[in-house]
């Protein structure tokens, strides 16, 4: 079973959302609290896809809401891209996580859970016509391009993905965060923000 059993007929973003709710695709909802499905401008130019919800995120329900997602929002900032045109989802839509004493860590979701929840991601790109969908991260690329991609060669470049998708690979802000020290963290964050700063140009509708 996938999500492709829980997509319905009607793909509003709304009734897409809202079926989400339920999806049984994989095993990942059994220990998540809520599905966390994209969030944005219904016709946004500019699609961000991430790799799945967070801790916070899954709390309440919301994408990139917690340290990652201030990250990103300061990188948008610097890269002159506005949040609220844009529409950011996560490539898995349930929180995939372990338990270590009272803290929930995040764990990698596997390529089959991946590819049981990209039927959500291939809606949303269909309802949303972003012209580009930045994949933050090799999970949210692999989903987005329908294929492994190595983020540290690719990242930056455009991507066609089987449906003929416009996707520019880069880092997941997550990983940004998880640099040893604040000098490396600030040299990362720059190349992010880089990536993310060649984006408006390949957007005509902006
Ligand atoms: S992770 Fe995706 S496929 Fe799996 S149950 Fe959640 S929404 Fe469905």
């Amino acid at each position: 079973m996938t999500a492709a059993d829980f997509v319905p007929p009607d793909r509003s973003l709304e009734a897409l959302r809202g079926a989400a709710c339920d999806c049984r695709g994989c095993s990942l909802w059994e220990h998540a609290t809520q599905t966390v499905f994209g969030e944005g401008a219904a016709h946004a130019s500019l699609m961000l896809v991430g790799e799945q919800p967070g801790d916070v995120e899954d709390k309440e329900g919301e994408p990139f809401v917690g340290p990652a997602g201030r990250l990103l929002d300061r990188a948008l900032e610097a890269a002159g891209i506005d949040r609220e045109q844009t529409y950011i989802t996560n490539a898995v839509k349930h929180f995939k996580w372990r338990p270590a004493g009272k803290r929930r860590l995040h764990q990698k979701p596997s390529t089959t859970e991946v590819v049981a929840c990209r039927p959500w991601l291939v809606a949303e790109v269909e309802a949303v016509q972003p012209e580009v969908v930045v994949a933050m991260g090799a999970t949210a690329a692999r989903s987005a391009v329908g294929r492994p991609v190595k983020v540290t060669q690719e990242r930056g470049q455009v991507v066609q993905s089987p449906e003929g998708w416009t996707v520019v690979p880069t880092v997941h802000p997550s990983s940004i965060l998880r640099a040893d020290d604040p000098s490396d963290r600030e040299v990362q964050f720059d190349a992010f923000v880089r990536d993310l700063s060649a984006v408006p140009a390949l957007l005509v509708r902006r």
